[in-house]
């Protein structure tokens, strides 16, 4: 791995910034034409050492100066493996000929080398606005920053999605129920130059995420669109209809909801919606309206003629004829499955009430000649003078007036005589 190996200072020479901070602790070498001359002269040369923008003195020979420079470059090295390391740009070794080449104090030069010496490396510095924010030890370390800055508000699969889609002319068209990020990016403006800086200013990974975050320096800004299906509500709509009875409803149209897709821009900033503007608004199913008939048309009064079964199943108990020596006038109906008694047909009702050993009886005029009657009932449920159908309810069964357990007297008559109600019904 590059970035964890030591990198020795020979490696500056291929990084142009670097070249200058080899150059800053290697001795300056004197030019050709001055070298010919001090060897005819007979001169000698000494090395004016300069650090941090201080003279510290001469001495005769420049190695133990740059051997205590290296040696102090390899320590910080081995406390910052990921960085290359160098002495200030402000330390210098410059030579001069001179015709009494003496020093004097050249350990006090080491010493205070030895103490004062600054050591920078080269950085990556994360610039927000111009303003350099964080160190990094290198490009990889800054784009490893941005890109975890980044994951921290948005999942690795949308990132790699829109890598992908950024790179594509033309995007396919957004489906319903789909959200695509169009813009992402880390306000505000990022970038990142070569810098040269004390070791100890650079941060990890890790340290540069937190303070960016922790601090507020940035913002994650998403840009996405979506798209949704969103229903529209049928209405329901009444009409009246002649061709129904009063009471009588009919659904005419069955309703059903239609359907908008709807698309809207959305901002997230740091992963919270920020902004959200409507940009589509396409009918792709119309609603249809749910439509329901009333009927006005007056009920029938006037019977069919065919009758219905009075009772909710139950059996012929008795039939009409000559009983206990006198005339049984109709048939009863007994132990029925439900104790509803209904109308045999259309009709009006004629009578209803207590009516001596009837009980409790309805009389129904089906205004075609034909009467039916009902009795015992233990409670009637109409009353004179109503318009009852062909099977709706005209009370309950029961036992009232001269009766021997809960059953139904039931009689036909047509024009005042008294007919069989088994040649008319049957179960
Ligand atoms: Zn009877």
């Amino acid at each position: 791995m590059q970035k964890n190996t030591h990198i020795p200072h020979r490696g500056f020479e291929s990084i142009k910034i670097a070249v200058a901070f080899v150059l800053s602790f290697t001795v300056i070498q004197a030019s050709p034409v001055f070298a010919k001359e001090s060897e005819a002269d007979g001169l000698g040369t000494i090395y004016h050492v300069y650090n941090a923008g201080e003279y510290l003195g001469a001495v005769s020979n420049p190695e133990p100066v740059q051997t205590l420079v290296e040696e102090k470059v390899a320590a910080k090295e081995q406390d910052f493996e990921k960085l290359r390391i160098g002495a200030s740009k402000d330390f210098t070794i410059v030579p001069e000929q001179v015709f009494e080449p003496t020093v004097k104090e050249e350990q006090t030069i080491i010493d205070a080398l030895d103490e004062n010496l600054e050591l920078e490396a080269i950085s990556f510095a994360l610039v927000l606005d111009e303003e350099q924010t964080v160190y990094l030890s290198n490009k990889e370390d800054y784009e490893e920053v941005l890109h975890r800055i980044k994951a921290t508000f948005v999942s690795e699969e949308e990132m790699a999605v829109w890598e992908k889609e950024r790179e594509m002319e033309q995007l396919p068209e957004l489906q319903p129920g789909e959200t695509r990020i169009l813009e992402l990016y880390i306000a505000p403006k990022v970038s990142g130059l070569t810098k040269r800086i004390a070791p100890e200013k650079v941060m990890t990974v890790d340290e540069a995420v937190d303070y960016l975050l922790d601090e507020k320096q940035v913002e994650v800004i998403v840009k996405k669109q979506r798209k949704i299906n969103k229903a529209i509500k049928h209405e329901k709509i009444t009409q009246t209809s002649a061709d129904l009875y009063v009471g009588e409803s009919k659904v005419n149209q069955q309703g059903k909801d239609g359907n908008r897709e709807l698309t809207y821009a959305i901002t997230e900033t740091n992963g919270k919606q920020s902004g959200r503007t409507e940009i589509g608004n396409d009918v792709t199913q119309e609603a249809v309206n749910e439509i329901v008939l009333n009927g006005t048309k007056p009920l029938p009064s006037v019977g069919t003629g065919v009758f219905a079964w009075p009772a909710v199943g139950g059996y012929i108990s008795s039939e009409q004829g000559m009983r206990w020596g006198r005339m049984h006038k109709g048939i009863d109906i007994a132990r029925p499955s439900d104790f509803t008694i209904k109308a045999a047909d259309h009709g009006i009702v004629r009578a209803a009430g207590a009516d001596g050993s009837f009980g409790n009886r309805v009389i129904v005029d089906h205004q075609n000649g034909y009467e039916t009657i009902y009795a015992h009932l233990a409670s009637i449920d109409v009353q004179p003078g109503q318009v009852v159908q062909k099977g709706s309810k005209l009370g309950i069964m029961g036992t009232t007036g001269r009766s021997t357990g809960i059953h139904l007297h039931f009689e036909i008559s047509k024009n005042g005589v008294l007919k069989n109600p088994l040649h008319y019904i049957s179960q």
